[in-house]
């Protein structure tokens, strides 16, 4: 499973029923009249724009999308059922796009927004509609109308706000898993890729994106073109949060090698603030903290966060204070749009 922030997916309302060329037929009753019901109509691809997701990773394993076709008319009148409606949920934030990938169809910013890709078809009507004072016995009804059918691409526009990173194992999915809504899958072993690589941290109404940026470069390396689309993430992230694994014997080396990775990475990356972490300090002794703290601040020359992603211990803070930063970092672009709006 690698990052993803679009989709193509087929969309296709359902066709209308026919309508229905039939005759009452009673004993005693001779020549009936027409009595066919009309066909139902067919039911409608709609998007809805929800708060909880935050991937479209939905849209990668199934591609095609169809709505219910109509019922068909019968006779004694009986109109065809209709088709029920598909609703496809979207993260908010998500953009739909035409074929072209360049005419917006919609742009869903708010929680429960929808917008109808495809209109179900109208039933056909039956064939009593065709009664006329010449022609009591019509035969003629109506086909159902066809839905419709597109290709439409799925974009989310969310970017990383906030930078996860540290060592495989360092417990960067667990993290993701205490603060947000992602449910990544937990290994025991490195290099764990099955997992979410977003999550959105909600903080009193309001909300900012974490990404596992080493996730997201795995993801990145897998797919080509997904690469600019990681810078961009990387660019946006106002903060980043180092994980250091607490049970590992060398602290300091672990902390030393991903600053070196950064510094490596380029694009600014290593510059951003950044909030040390302790993690694992549920699995420590008293002594073991102490002094593993102790040489980790001196690495760092800062205090480190003391947390526990499995017990959610100090999470929280980590996150206010990420928060801080990245709303200083949101204050900050919109100033700089604001002085370049007044500069042209
Ligand atoms: P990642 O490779 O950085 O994404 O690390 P994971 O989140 O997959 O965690 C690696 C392993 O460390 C898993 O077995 C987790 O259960 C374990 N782990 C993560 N956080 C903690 C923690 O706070 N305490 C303890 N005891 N184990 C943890
Ligand atoms: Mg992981």
């Amino acid at each position: 499973m690698r990052f993803l922030d679009s989709a193509k997916i087929y969309v296709q309302s359902g066709h209308g029923g026919a309508g229905s060329a039939s005759f009452r037929r009673e004993k005693f009753i001779p020549e009936g009249g027409p009595n066919g019901g009309d066909g139902g109509r067919g039911g409608s691809v709609i998007v809805v724009a929800t708060a909880d997701l935050n991937t479209l990773i939905d849209y990668r394993y199934s591609q095609h999308f169809r709505a219910e076709r109509g019922g068909h008319g019968m006779g004694a009148n009986r109109h065809g059922k209709a088709g029920n409606d598909l609703v496809l949920k979207v993260p908010v934030g998500t953009r739909i796009l035409a074929e072209d990938k360049e005419t917006v169809i919609a742009d869903l910013v708010e929680d429960g927004q929808t917008v109808t890709l495809c209109k179900g078809g109208d039933g056909g009507r039956g064939n009593t509609h065709f009664k006329t004072s010449t022609n009591r016995a019509p035969r003629r009804f109506e086909p159902g109308w066809p839905g419709e059918e597109r290709w439409v691409w799925l974009e989310l526009k969310l970017l990383a706000d906030a930078g996860l990173v540290g060592l495989p194992n360092a417990g960067k999915s667990s993290f993701l898993a205490a603060s947000s809504r992602a449910r990544p899958k937990i290994a025991d072993y490195p290099f764990t890729t099955m997992e979410p690589k977003l999550g959105t941290i909600v903080i009193d109404h309001e909300a900012f994106v974490l990404a596992d940026i080493p996730g997201l470069i795995e993801g990145a390396s897998e797919g080509a073109g997904l690469g600019d689309r990681f810078l961009g993430h990387v660019e946006r992230c106002g903060v980043l949060i180092h994980l250091v694994d607490g049970t590992q014997s060398r602290i300091v080396q672990a902390y030393r090698t991903i600053r070196k990775e950064l510094e490596l990475y380029g694009h600014g990356l290593a510059d951003k603030p950044e909030i040390v972490c302790l993690n694992k300090v549920d699995a420590l002794t008293r002594e073991q903290l102490r002094r593993k703290a102790k040489s980790l601040a001196e690495a760092c020359g800062q205090d480190p966060m003391l947390i526990s992603a499995a017990t959610g211990e100090n999470v929280r803070p980590v996150l206010l204070r990420a928060f801080e930063l990245v709303k200083a970092r949101r204050a900050a672009e919109a100033e700089a749009r604001k002085n370049v709006l007044e500069v042209s």
